[in-house]
């Protein structure tokens, strides 16, 4: 494009009746850039050469975004050079198509100040960082809002997340991780103070709650000469023995109160296999003891309401994003808090459309989400 072409294009872009969220420039060239407001993608090839290949590795990602709604438009750089006013009236009249269809209001996503992120399945799935996720978590100081990973997960301890979050490249420090195991350890504080507790659950858990100053029974293996206690505690217990589950059952029988760190049947993992989780193991226990756990975690309104307090941001202004309906999606809406689910993980557009409550907001990935609140 000659400096004159793109002139006229950029006052091309500033003219569109709707407002542009994003807009990348890359040397020269215009990159891509979004109409949330009108539903609308465009993608600019940046090279002059138009590369179909880059398209069919978009091909995903296109798919979850035309089940959402929204018009993907791509047009290569050499394509605006030779016909500058047709594609200029192509994206007019997708514009104007949407005109009278109701556009999604992001405001309320805007106006959150802190942010809480499932991590599996939302950030990345074992390894594998997904495309926009530490961007976004580096930008939020330049945004001027804040963030906290929040995890389900009990068989890991904070400091644990610190070291995988730093290892996979995203920035994280004390205050941004916050995990049911925490949320466990303030629970028994409030509800349970002095309490003996007999904890199943992993050594690092164990170390968890000794650093809340839980007056905890057994040694880290679950090993006890206590007869009676006054709490069960049941974690994502990666290092299960038989031993422990009779041990909480005995406890049980005789009167201790259950609580269990998070509700989760099971733990995805990458290649389509997963574990079984703290729910599971509850509901073995609950078949032998007749109990019923009170669960801490996710989407036990209890996380957002104790972040609230730590961080003094009101319920609803704290935005909740995950890939799960009944944790991520929940905790949320139980608590009053902003909803995004993000379709990267285990929920399918499909089943979000059959969600008997709707998430506030649906995006294909943390990428989009980006590119609304930045
Ligand atoms: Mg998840």
């Amino acid at each position: 494009m000659t400096k004159e072409e793109r002139r006229l294009w950029y006052d091309f872009l500033k003219a569109l009746p709707v407002t542009v969220n994003r807009q990348k420039v890359i040397g020269p060239y215009i990159v891509d850039f979004c109409c949330y407001e009108a539903r609308l993608i465009i993608e600019l090839d940046g090279s002059q050469h138009f590369e179909p290949n880059a398209i069919n590795a978009d091909r995903d990602r296109d798919a979850d975004l035309r089940d959402l709604g929204f018009t993907v438009l791509r047009y290569s750089n050499a394509e605006i050079h030779k016909n500058f006013r047709g594609v200029c009236e192509d994206i007019l009249n997708h514009i104007n198509q949407n005109k009278g269809t109701e556009h999604m209001d992001y405001t309320k996503l805007k106006n959150c100040e802190l942010f809480l992120f499932d991590m599996d399945g939302t950030l990345y799935l074992g390894d594998e960082v997904y495309d926009g996720a530490r961007e976004l978590m580096f930008d939020f100081p330049r945004m001027g809002k804040r963030y906290i990973y929040l995890t389900n997960n009990s068989s890991r301890a904070g400091e644990d997340y610190i070291t995988r979050l730093r290892r996979l490249g995203f920035p994280c420090k004390r205050e941004n991780v916050f995990t049911s195991g925490m949320a466990t350890g303030m629970y028994l504080n409030q509800r349970h103070p002095g309490a003996s507790v007999y904890l199943a659950g992993t050594k690092a858990f164990h170390r968890e709650l000794k650093s809340y100053g839980i007056n905890l029974v057994n040694d880290e293996l679950g090993h006890t000469e206590a007869d009676l206690v006054d709490v069960v505690v049941q974690g994502f217990d990666t290092e299960l023995v038989y031993e422990k589950l009779e041990r909480a059952c005995h406890f049980l029988r005789r009167g201790a109160a259950f609580i269990a760190a998070n509700p989760d049947w099971v733990c995805p993992m990458p290649a389509d296999e997963v574990l079984p989780d703290c729910g599971s193991i509850c509901a073995l226990l609950t078949a032998s003891s007749g109990k019923e756990p009170t669960y801490i975690g996710k989407p036990n309104r209890n996380m957002v309401d104790v972040i609230s307090a730590m961080t003094g941001v009101p319920n609803e202004k704290i935005c909740c994003v995950g890939d799960r309906l009944y944790t991520d999606i929940a905790v949320a809406q139980n608590a009053g808090a902003v909803s995004v689910l993000v379709l990267s993980g285990e929920t399918s557009a499909e089943m979000a459309a059959a969600a008997e409550r709707q998430p506030d907001y649906i995006l294909p990935s943390v990428k989009e989400l980006h590119e609304i609140i930045r």
